[in-house]
């Protein structure tokens, strides 16, 4: 008999995060599978954006094993940087270059790690910008954007590597309610083309319609995952239970 295995994108083992004494992440072990959606939930200060960070090694943990890609990225011998090329990351205040273009902040990581010459760039930069809706945005300094369009303008940019797998952390966090559609419309867009997505989120309608597995985090703990159904309407973790009735 055969099976169909899926891909396993990101596996994470038994990692351990402390900074001095604050013991950040516990015994955390996690598949993520290809083209898979997974929208981590949990109180603020429970671990959810040092998880993250550890999966492009922003952060290093103490122990356990992280394989992105099938790269071990706790081993030493891993070219990190090649790693780091194949992961986006979406951050809840842009982290734009404030004094660029449009165009130029989507070309400049494809150019300057030579992935692609300058005309192929902006070519994609272009498409790019009609993924996120701001074709007409191309000239202007970031500047002169709303939250929203920053938002969506820095979600293109990850885009332009042509990553494996996408990290946001809160992108919506920051903004005015009213640019929260709009960004929260690209993401869903971009899991429905099949991009391998895990995304920090408050937007519980969000995680239930895009989600296909829902991760609660607190104290540094995965306490409880499932399908979205399972999570909202049927969570079984005491502490899951509060943190629902607080925020929905
Ligand atoms: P969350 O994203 O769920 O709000 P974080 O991962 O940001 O949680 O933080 C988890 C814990 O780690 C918090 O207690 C926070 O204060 C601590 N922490 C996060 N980053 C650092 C750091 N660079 N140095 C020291 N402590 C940190
Ligand atoms: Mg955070």
């Amino acid at each position: 008999m055969s099976e169909i295995q899926k891909k396993v994108k990101v596996h994470v083992e038994k990692v351990n995060k402390s900074y001095g004494e604050n013991h950040v992440l516990r015994d955390i072990s996690l598949d993520i599978a290809e083209n898979e959606v997974v929208v981590m939930i949990g109180p603020s200060g429970s671990g959810k954006s040092t998880f993250l960070r550890m999966l492009n090694q922003l952060e290093t943990p103490d122990n356990g094993t992280i394989v992105v890609d099938g790269f071990d990225i706790s081993e030493k011998a891993t070219d990190i940087n090649k790693v780091r090329e194949n992961i986006g990351m979406v951050f809840q205040n842009f982290n734009l270059f404030n004094n660029y273009t449009v165009l130029e902040n989507i070309m400049l990581a494809p150019v300057e790690l030579g992935k692609l010459d300058k005309v192929a760039a902006e070519k994609k930069a272009r498409e790019l910008l009609k993924t996120v809706d701001l074709v007409d945005k191309a000239d202007v300094s970031v500047n002169s954007l709303s939250g929203g369009q920053k938002q969506r303008i820095a979600i293109a940019r990850a885009l332009a590597m042509e990553p494996d797998v996408m990290l946001f952390d809160e992108p919506t966090s920051a903004l005015d309610p009213e640019m929260v559609g709009d960004v929260l419309e690209v993401m869903k867009n971009l899991a429905e083309s099949g991009m391998t997505m895990i995304i920090v989120t408050h937007e519980m309608g969000f995680a239930k319609q895009v989600a296909d597995r829902v991760v609660f985090f607190e104290a540094g703990k995965i306490q409880e995952s499932g399908v979205p159904e399972q999570v909202f309407n049927a969570p079984k973790n005491e502490r899951l239970q509060e943190f629902l009735s607080k925020v929905m």
